[in-house]
């Protein structure tokens, strides 16, 4: 076990592999393997896999004498030479995972024949079967289920792969690098063989054995080789792949601009699956992607959709070198390829998009997901130091946190300076696996900058808190800020030391920003650092210690301070803002993520002030502060526009997301205890009031926007137009929460007339929540209708599905109940599995949190049936248990009751008996 704790609540009897992995364990592998040829035979059953290991003894390994343990999993082994000779029953030792050869010369070469049923492997890792088509998914661990190897990231090998299968059901057989033969075979079977030149870890190894249909198109790099870019998918979909290559190229281009990164191989590859554990696997030169980060069409995708196609092509193109050039040494350096690989599709989709709501969901998501994991019983450091099933680590820690310590390191050193970074350590690493130690030492050496303090955020979890508090002289004009950092210590992490944090400031007065300069830093190390004569207005503190105060000096008076712009730091910060003072930024500050951040302040104390009984939100005062902000928010909605046409110097994205509320995951966040109901309360009852208040403007703002809509003619998945269709589309939402006859024909009129599935899917989500009778029978026809219109659409079925599980209208969990049983669910699939199940257990908070614990028992009954077929899926979707500490009763005592519930059945696999484990006994 993890802690080495033993545990009452789950006994390790009923569980698998439950021994804890360590970083403090780490070995260098004792052998290497030069080169791996693999002949993949597919039968109509079973697969037969035949490896040729060219190994030798790792130089560096310390262990003369080391046998050879090679991984496996699954796996049926039929015969192993070696260098010709084959080996009897008693030449090695084989047990549930692992294949030991001893008495080994230095270098030889190793033939391994194994057998394995991809049909039947529903864990969706290895070889297995998606809707009739052979793919693999191996990180972390799934190369062991198809033949035994040193499947660890830091065993590099040039990888040749022959496939040989039916020509007439697969006529399309790939692996990774380039085609180097190809050939038929009299019994109507053809073959297929790749060569990548490049070595690689298990782990980025891919097969693909299909009937699929390709798009063709090409990239010159630029240094003027024409890379050829295919992407496969099943027929009908050819034409759903044009946004994708499109995205494809202009990631291409930017990774050179902005990095100098190349592609190496001739020929990239992308391939869509149906049944994907994962959004998509960055394979060297064929990507497996999950059909709905790939495809996308205007009547069947939203503008979501296409922006996260956008963003995961990109992402998993930039992998080719932040991770697959330069891979990771261990597993608990996820965070070294993930981290920065999310830092640069993050700052590619802001430039492709509004950059200011693109850094508003990522805050979003960090916010109110990745804080609530590192508050949790599975918090982590972004570089871990033990797990028990890898595939749990595969988080938002790891990722989005792991971003924004790559993107505190990008400002702290600037970006020309980041770029000699990361070129040394693409230039110094090309070809190895390493550590995030590794990276930062490149950033180190390239600027000159110690990084000693800043390594904290590596080593240690839990978000760091930050109470600011200030001061005015008005004699001397001078402004005082005292920042006090604090981290809620997490077990075995113990009291550590404060992080250095990097918090952009601005000071404003009723006309803007203020010209300032820092004329003092009391209690610094290093007091004249910070001196700075010259006015400015913006400054970025360097905050190293407990408990740092700076002096602002220029200022005729007492200014509001905007704070963490931009959100320069993954922490939470508290200030002691009025609501005037909220309104002030939210009219004038410059930075965009702070308005925003002004607006969920504002609405997160009406809030607050309504569930504490402070100030209900329906008292007088709580309705001046609603008009107050209505008033802004009207002022902001007619500003954009021009003679009755919006002005695109007004970004309407960002209006949008100043519109909606703080949603429930972010709201539970905030307190602790969680009293599900009152927030529920206090949530209707702000959204009523400000729709309420603003029912004119936004009515006029709705039908000013459709009418451009409407005139642009075509759906472009452009920037200006997708904030254009948000802007509208919330209005749409807010209208619908008055709930009047009118509105809700505007919302069937849109869901009749949409030309794009962004109109007709928000307009169907406005009727399914709205209140009225009226709308009631609109819903229901709208929901029959969309059904009939896209039931051959796999991927806007699901959305059919998620905007049933989201229903806010009481009655969402019996639907849910009768959908699962239902022709457009199939419980085998992740994608479906997520859309509904997922969709009502992390998305519809105040009814999965209902006051029967009905939610928790379909959760749980869920995940006790998936844990055998799919552990992983299984594990993620149990995250919104592992909050019941936190939560009131009776909501806490039903959440651990489902949490025992699962705990106490049979064969808990590894993934959810870690999660389980720790939720229970954290
Ligand atoms: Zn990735």
């Amino acid at each position: 076990m993890a802690d080495g704790k033993t545990s009452s609540a789950v006994s390790s009897d009923k569980s698998v592999a439950t021994k804890a992995t360590y970083l403090k364990d780490y070995r260098a592998p004792d052998f290497l393997i030069d080169s791996t040829q693999l002949d993949f035979d597919l039968g109509r059953n079973i697969s037969r896999v035949s490896s040729v290991l060219s190994v030798r003894k790792n130089p560096v390994s310390d262990s003369a004498d080391a046998s050879l343990v090679l991984n496996g999993e699954d796996l049926n082994l039929i015969s192993i030479d070696i260098d010709g000779r084959s080996l009897a029953d008693t030449d090695y030792c084989l047990d549930g995972s692992t294949l030991q050869l001893s008495n080994l010369p230095d270098a030889f070469e190793l033939c391994i024949v194994t057998q394995i049923d991809p049909a039947k492997n529903l864990k969706l890792e290895g070889l297995y079967l998606s809707d009739g088509m052979y793919c693999t998914q191996c990180e972390a661990e799934g190369f062991r289920r198809i033949t035994y190897y040193l499947d660890r990231p830091d065993v590099m090998s040039v990888f040749t792969t022959k496939i040989t299968a039916d020509a007439s059901r697969y006529p399309v057989l790939l692996s990774n690098g380039n085609e180097v033969g190809r050939g038929r075979l009299t019994d109507g079977r053809h073959w297929v063989e790749w060569h990548d030149p490049f070595k690689k870890p298990a782990y980025l190894f891919a097969l693909v054995a299909g009937d699929l249909e390709l798009v063709e198109d090409s990239f010159t790099t630029q240094s003027g080789r024409k890379v050829a870019l295919r992407i496969y998918v099943e027929e009908k979909d050819v034409d759903k792949c044009g946004h994708a290559i499109q995205s494809l190229q202009a990631a291409m281009t930017w990774d050179e601009k902005v990095y100098g990164r190349e592609y190496d191989l001739d020929l990239y590859m992308i391939v869509a699956v149906d049944f994907f554990n994962m959004g998509a696997m960055e394979n060297k030169g064929l990507n497996i992607f999950n059909t709905s980060c790939v495809l996308a069409h205007p009547s069947t995708q939203s503008d979501i959709a296409f922006q996260r196609v956008e963003g995961v092509v990109a992402h998993e193109y930039f992998h080719n070198w932040s991770g697959n050039r330069v891979t990771c040494r261990d597993w608990f350096q996820l965070s070294l390829k993930e981290g920065f690989t999310v830092f640069r599709d993050a700052c590619f989709s802001a430039d492709m998009n509004s950059a200011t709501v693109k850094r508003i969901e990522d805050v979003s998501l960090l916010r109110s997901a990745q804080f609530a994991e590192d508050s949790g019983p599975m918090s982590h450091p972004i570089r871990p130091e033990s797990y028990i099933e890898i595939s749990n680590f595969y988080t938002l820690t790891i990722y989005e946190k792991g971003a924004e310590v790559i993107r505190m390191m990008h400002q702290l050193l600037g970006a020309e300076t980041f770029r000699l970074g990361s070129d040394l350590y693409f230039d110094r690493h090309d070809g190895q696996a390493v550590t995030c130690e590794d990276f930062v030492c490149a950033m180190e050496d390239a600027s000159g900058i110690d990084l000693t303090q800043f390594r904290l955020w590596y080593a240690k979890s839990g978000t760091p808190n930050l109470e600011v508090a200030d001061s005015w002289d008005k004699s001397n004009g001078i402004y005082t800020l005292t920042i006090n950092q604090s981290c809620r210590s997490m077990p075995g992490s113990g009291e550590s030391e404060p992080f250095f944090i990097p918090l952009r400031v601005a000071l404003l007065s009723d006309q803007g920003l203020e010209h300032f300069s820092i004329v003092g830093l009391v209690g610094s190390r290093d007091k004249n650092k910070e001196t700075n004569k010259e006015m400015s207005t913006e400054a970025v503190l360097e905050l190293c210690e407990r408990n740092q105060t700076w002096q602002f000096s220029g200022l005729k008076s007492k200014p509001v301070p905007s704070l963490l712009r931009g959100f320069s730091a993954p922490v939470k910060l508290n200030f002691d803002y009025s609501l005037t003072d909220l309104l002030l930024l939210l009219r004038e500050d410059t930075d965009g993520f702070a308005r925003w951040d002004a607006s969920q302040r504002y609405a997160m104390k009406l809030i607050e002030g309504h569930v504490s009984g402070r100030q209900l939100i329906d008292s007088s005062a709580g309705k001046a502060a609603i008009s107050e902000l209505g008033m802004v928010l009207e002022q902001l909605l007619q500003s954009g526009f021009d003679n009755g046409v919006w002005n695109h110097d007004y970004d309407a994205a960002l209006i949008a997301e100043i519109l909606r509320l703080p949603g429930y995951s972010y709201v539970i966040e905030q307190f602790d205890p969680v009293d599900i109901t009152a927030l529920h309360a206090a949530i209707e009852l702000l959204s009523q009031a400000v729709a309420k208040q603003l029912k004119d403007v936004l009515l006029a703002t709705y039908q000013r926007l459709q009418k451009q809509l409407s005139a642009l003619g075509a759906y472009r998945p452009q920037a200006e137009d997708i904030a254009l269709r948000s802007l509208k589309n919330i209005c749409l939402s807010y209208l619908m929460r008055v709930a009047d006859s009118q509105v809700a024909t505007l919302a069937y009129q849109q869901f009749t007339d949409a030309n794009n599935m962004t109109d007709q899917s928000a307009a169907l989500s406005a009727l399914v929540n709205c209140q009225s009778s009226v709308a009631e029978l609109m819903a229901m026809k709208s929901l029959n209708a969309f059904y009939q219109q896209w039931s051959h659409e796999s991927l806007v079925v699901n959305q059919w599905l998620t905007i049933q599980a989201c229903s806010e209208k009481s009655g969402a969990l019996s639907r849910v109940k009768e959908l699962m049983n239902s022709e457009a669910y199939d419980n085998t699939n992740p994608n479906k599995v997520r859309a509904l199940i997922g969709g009502y257990c992390a998305r519809n908070l105040s009814q999965f949190h209902s006051n029967d614990g009905s939610g928790y028992e379909l959760l749980a009954d869920e995940v006790i049936r998936l844990n055998p077929l799919n552990p992983q899926l299984a594990s993620r979707l149990l995250a919104p248990l592992t909050q019941w500490r936190r939560f009131v009763v009776p909501q806490k005592t039903l959440m651990q009751n489902a949490l025992l519930k699962i705990s106490h059945s049979e064969n808990l696999s590894a993934d959810v008996y870690e999660v389980v484990l720790k939720s229970l006994n954290t």
